[in-house]
């Protein structure tokens, strides 16, 4: 696991990924991502020994392998990979936080008989700060774009004005209806007011011209929110991207009304 995670920290990209094969306390070989271009860890690492050593050994990778994310996928997945290459264990370092690969990687090596563990949770820690190129995936600055799967119970995230300047507006994605088109946007401390009409950022010039501030906004793919406390002149824009079953899209861009 620790030989793993020293792997994934020779990344240079995110989602840094790590990979030790290893067969009766033997390490056999390890790889990271983008070790070889475009070529995710654990392919890197099964390439480098023979079908025969990687037949019966136990995968450490530090990010949940991949599924077929759809049918005409020209290069098979790692969790495909790994099922037909013989691998006995895979032992997991974080789930995947993407939604439409969460727990699925998991789900389709326990569905092919392979033993399934998990890293630690110290070692889940140190794994996850260092994954992604936030370390806390509910916490974003200043503008951006970014997927998130949006769960039953509604996905909080905190949107911080800078890495500098501490203030935060909370916002929510929660009731995901991936068949009506639509994800509710709340906020728990500030009103949401629907941009009706702005096709994106730049048509917003104050956001006080939109005059019906609510607890909630029902999104629709292209829709641009406006999320402001009461009595501060921190306000940020969302603009709901792209919606699917498990997950949707936006982009953010803080601003300072004056
Ligand atoms: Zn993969």
């Amino acid at each position: 696991m620790k030989l793993a995670i020293e792997e994934h920290l020779k990344c240079s990209e995110y989602p840094r990924v790590g990979v030790v094969i290893a067969k009766s306390g033997e390490v056999l070989s390890t790889g990271y991502r983008g070790e070889t271009r475009g070529v995710h860890a654990e392919r890197v690492a099964i390439r480098k020994i023979s079908d025969e050593e990687v037949q019966g050994s136990t995968v450490f990778t530090t990010l949940e392998p991949c599924v077929e994310l759809h049918d005409e996928q020209e290069i098979k997945s790692c969790a495909q990979l790994l099922i037909d290459s013989g691998v006995q264990e895979v032992v997991i370092g974080v789930l995947d936080p993407n939604g439409t690969i969460y727990s699925q990687g998991y789900r389709k090596l326990l569905e092919n008989n392979i033993n399934v563990g998990f890293f630690n949770r110290r070692l889940r820690e140190a794994v996850e700060e260092e994954t992604f190129e936030f370390g806390d995936i509910h916490k974003v600055y200043a503008s951006g774009k970014r997927r998130i799967p949006v769960v039953h119970s509604g996905t909080d995230i905190e949107v911080q004005f800078s890495k500098s300047d501490e203030r935060i507006i909370n916002i929510k994605w929660a009731t995901l209806q991936h068949n009506h088109g639509c994800v509710d946007l709340s906020s728990s401390n500030g009103s949401v007011r629907v941009a009706a009409g702005a096709r994106d950022f730049g048509d917003i010039s104050d956001p006080m011209v939109f005059r019906f501030p609510s607890h909630f906004a029902r999104m629709k793919k292209g829709m641009i929110a406006i999320v402001k406390p009461a009595n501060t002149t921190f306000f940020v824009l969302i603009q709901l991207l792209d919606i699917f079953e498990n997950d949707i899209i936006f982009k953010w861009a803080v601003r300072n009304d004056r």
